[in-house]
């Protein structure tokens, strides 16, 4: 019910006058997100990275509908893989992209301009050294997604896709996205969805995880286990001894801010571990959406309201 109800609000313009207008959110988001700008990423990955973790920059901003802003996004993209690539840090890095952002929703061609401005994100990572995962949104655009990610691997093979457990239809998706190349960031889903598509109960996204979890282990791409989960994490790892996996073709994958002392565990037992670093002004729907997922996340900013 009080996921239901933040999922909603993370889609609403009033409750995002309202939250932004609170003075203690903003200290609570920082828990969550690196900064406002480039050089508050850059910050972030050079301390991330200090200690052998790899990251996905998130420029933070969704559901656009204007040209212009889509545009400058796409830019704002360049810009971060060229600051990161001057610091050395570029190499073996992500970029995590959600195409509403680069124009995906706009009311004119709207897949052809989001697919033209992933292209130009594309050409800077191909520049840097870095590689591009396509993040996935709430279930009326995945297909639109996956048919751009094919687009896209056309000219760049090595461009990633999330699938969400949470989906229905996902195993079957892991399937088609187990082949050679294939990255594939497997996280349970993150959107409030109607049951007609989706998996309502706990229990059965987290049964759904781990059967696509099987599948991309035992596929010949390069499976992504994206969760805090301890038992999703678990399961990863004694499935990637049953599928003969080495450290290099497989990752673990975390949000910024939530358990870095496990992190920083994956990381010295060896295994990739890779936090997704969201940065700039646009946090709201971000997060609204790490509220809804966590009660205690929720108390944490609450008490931070009691004691202003
Ligand atoms: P949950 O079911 O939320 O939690 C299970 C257990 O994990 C908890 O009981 C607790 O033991 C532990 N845990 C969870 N959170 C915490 C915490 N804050 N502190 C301590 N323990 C905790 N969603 C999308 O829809 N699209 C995307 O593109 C997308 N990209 C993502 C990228 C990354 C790298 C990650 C990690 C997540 C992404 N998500 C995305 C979000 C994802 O779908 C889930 O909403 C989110 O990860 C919460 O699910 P969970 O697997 O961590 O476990």
């Amino acid at each position: 019910m009080l996921r239901a109800s933040l999922l909603a609000a993370a889609r609403s313009t009033r409750m995002r006058s309202l939250v932004e207008a609170v003075p203690v959110t903003r200290s609570v988001v920082e828990r969550f997100v690196a900064g406002a700008a480039t050089p508050d990423a850059v910050r972030v990955v050079r301390e991330l990275t200090a200690d052998g973790r790899r990251v996905t920059l998130d420029h933070l901003g969704e559901d656009t509908t204007d040209t212009t802003q889509a545009a400058r996004t796409a830019e704002a993209y360049s810009a971060l893989l060229g600051a990161l690539s001057g610091e050395g840090l570029a190499a073996g890095a992500d970029v995590s992209v959600k195409l509403s952002a680069v124009g995906q929703f706009l009311p004119v061609d709207g897949e052809k301009v989001a697919l033209e401005n992933a292209r130009k994100i594309c050409v800077a990572a191909a520049d840097a050294g870095a590689t591009v995962t396509l993040d996935m949104e709430d279930h009326t655009t995945t297909d639109s997604t996956l048919g751009i990610l094919r687009e896209l691997r056309v000219d760049f093979p090595w461009v990633g896709a999330v699938l969400q457990a949470y989906l229905a239809r996902t195993e079957a998706d892991c399937v088609d996205l187990s082949g050679p190349g294939s990255r594939v960031r497997l996280c349970k889903g993150a959107y409030a969805e109607p049951a007609s598509v989706a998996y309502q109960d706990k229990s059965e996204v987290d049964k759904s995880y781990v059967r696509c979890l099987g599948v991309l282990m035992r596929g010949k791409g390069y499976p992504m286990v994206a969760s805090h989960d301890p038992r999703m994490i678990a399961i990863a790892e004694h499935l990637v001894v049953d599928s003969g996996r080495k450290a290099d073709d497989h990752e673990f994958q975390m949000l910024y801010g939530i358990r870095p002392d496990e992190q920083r565990r994956i990381a010295a037992d060896g295994a990739a571990m890779r936090v997704y670093v969201p940065y700039g002004d646009e946090w709201y729907g971000y997060f609204m959406r790490r509220l809804a997922e966590r009660p205690a996340n929720m108390t944490f900013f609450l008490r931070g309201l009691a004691t202003k």
